[in-house]
């Protein structure tokens, strides 16, 4: 990848990913509400506590899709601040904007295609930048990850809100047997798509867990890094600022 072409399992890996998300967006808030019970909402809200984002920030919801966190963060810049909605898939962007519009978010959004892997914006433009639930979901992370240090502001943070692994075996034992038998299962039920969620469950048992991705984060530039597992470890939120 570094000579500008892609091996045949990374375009695959990337075509995958955006057929999984074409195919959930137009039922993505309703399933992300019966697979985790709601639950995803107590995580976002964390993760919007914790970015301390203040009124006249510029912030960045990478991956955003249907914009729950972009929505939080319109109403705490204000009029003066600015938050950008951005996603690699169209049909995710196009649910995110309508859902925007409908709560009359305007003004200070601003909608854009773009991967996370290279970014469409100059170096130290963010006061935070925020991914929640789609690292794993990139085929280069530590070039996602760089992209985010080199937008953020000295001084800026980033927020990863990510699947990562359960603390306890008991808990990990009955979390396999959610994701990889009931998951699919409800996945065919709403969406007639029990593939798509069945790459879920893949990508989050393969996804880096908390320490590697602290590591990685550090390899990608960031200081103070450090995480706070959410839900016994089903989720972690890792945090890193720009030096
Ligand atoms: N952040 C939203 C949330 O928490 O509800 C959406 C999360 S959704 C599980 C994952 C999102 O990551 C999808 O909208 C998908 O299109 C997006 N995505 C996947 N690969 C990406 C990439 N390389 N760059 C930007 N977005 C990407």
């Amino acid at each position: 990848t570094h000579f500008g072409y892609k091996t045949v399992k990374e375009s695959e890996k990337e075509k995958l990913v955006a057929d999984v998300f074409h195919s959930v967006a137009a039922k993505y808030d309703l399933m992300n509400d019966l697979m985790s019970f709601g639950i995803h909402r107590i995580w976002k809200k964390y993760t919007i506590e914790l970015s301390a984002v203040r009124a006249g920030q510029k912030v960045l919801d990478i991956a955003g899709g249907s914009g729950d966190l972009t929505y939080a963060f319109s109403k705490r810049v204000g009029a003066e601040g600015k938050v950008v909605l951005a996603d690699i898939n169209d049909s995710m962007l196009k649910v995110g904007r309508d859902k925007l519009a409908n709560k009359g978010v305007s003004g200070n959004l601003e909608v854009i295609q773009a991967n996370a892997e290279s970014l469409p914006f100059p170096d130290n433009e963010f006061d935070v930048v925020t991914m929640a639930f789609g690292l794993r979901n990139v085929t280069h992370k530590e070039a996602a990850l760089a992209e985010f240090c080199r937008v953020l502001k000295p001084g800026g943070r980033l927020l990863v809100l990510e699947f990562s692994k359960p603390k306890s075996r008991q808990l990990s034992k009955m979390y396999d047997f959610y994701s990889f038998t009931a998951l699919p299962i409800m996945g065919k039920l709403v969406t007639n798509d029990s593939e798509s969620y069945k790459y879920l469950a893949e990508s989050i048992r393969k996804h880096p867990d908390q320490e590697t991705l602290k590591g990685m984060m550090e390899t990608a530039g960031f200081s103070r890094t450090q995480f706070h597992n959410l839900t016994g470890g089903i989720v972690a939120l890792h945090r890193g600022v720009k030096p």
